[in-house]
């Protein structure tokens, strides 16, 4: 062949719940043409579908734990074989165990690539529970609010869309919350140590507003999808 093949980068975002990783990833998406790959969204569409992946993914997210890495990782595998990701890939939410990370490691050396780069959202954690405790979103156009921090300008009608529907993870309050956060630092912030190992790590400071933290990832993604 005599055309260069670029393979599709392949960016991580690690980050407590609440840190805004899914936010961040859906602007990366439109800013630099990367499909963002949310384990949390294909599980809750799975839970949604009643496969027998959610249905066995479902008890253990309302808990706040994590669903295990054969069931993620059948449900990843299955997306990556998607023609769109051809694009590179923004994955959100995983890997979040060292197995996961593992397995990620493997199957890209299988296609001859890497982790182009793991960004750490850097947040203080109590405030994480209460951002995830608030949070609920438009039913009809997806865009977020919050009970204190950001509520419609007028009462159950969205500012963006004018819907009056609206809707809240089932695992979005303050329990739940609190455990999702344990899980996090048992089982995934030890791979913020495993990807500077692999000299591919970037931290940011996540405690600024949107705007803030989408302008200190762009360099940051630029680089990596050069
Ligand atoms: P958040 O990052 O806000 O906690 P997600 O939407 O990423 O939320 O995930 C919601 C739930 O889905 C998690 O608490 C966990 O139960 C499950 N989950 C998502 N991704 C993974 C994963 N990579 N491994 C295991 N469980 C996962």
């Amino acid at each position: 062949m005599s055309e260069v093949m670029t393979s599709p980068a392949v960016l991580i975002l690690l980050g407590p719940p609440g840190a805004g990783k899914g936010t961040q990833a859906r602007m990366l998406e439109e800013r630099f043409g990367l499909i963002q790959l949310s384990t949390g969204d294909l599980l809750r569409a799975a839970v949604a579908a009643g496969t027998p992946a959610g249905m066995a993914a479902k008890s253990v997210m309302e808990s706040g734990g994590l669903v295990s890495d054969d069931i993620v990782l059948a449900i990843l595998k299955d997306r990556l074989g998607e023609p769109d990701v051809t694009a590179g890939v923004i994955l959100d939410g995983f890997p979040r165990t060292a197995g996961q990370a593992e397995a990620l490691d493997d199957l890209l050396a299988g296609a001859g690539q890497k982790v182009n780069v793991a960004i750490s959202l850097e947040v203080d954690d109590e405030a994480m529970i209460d951002r995830v405790a608030g949070r609920y979103t438009c039913a009809a156009c997806g865009e977020g609010y919050h009970d204190t921090n950001k509520r419609p300008q007028r009462d159950g009608t969205c500012d963006k869309c004018g819907g009056t529907a609206f809707k809240r993870r089932a695992d979005d309050n303050a329990d739940t919350a609190r455990a999702r956060l344990e899980a996090y630092h048992a089982q995934t912030a030890p791979l913020i140590a495993h990807y500077r190992s692999h000299g591919v790590l970037e931290t940011i400071d996540a405690m600024g507003s949107i705007a803030d933290i989408a302008a200190a990832l762009d360099p940051i993604v630029t680089r990596a999808v050069q």
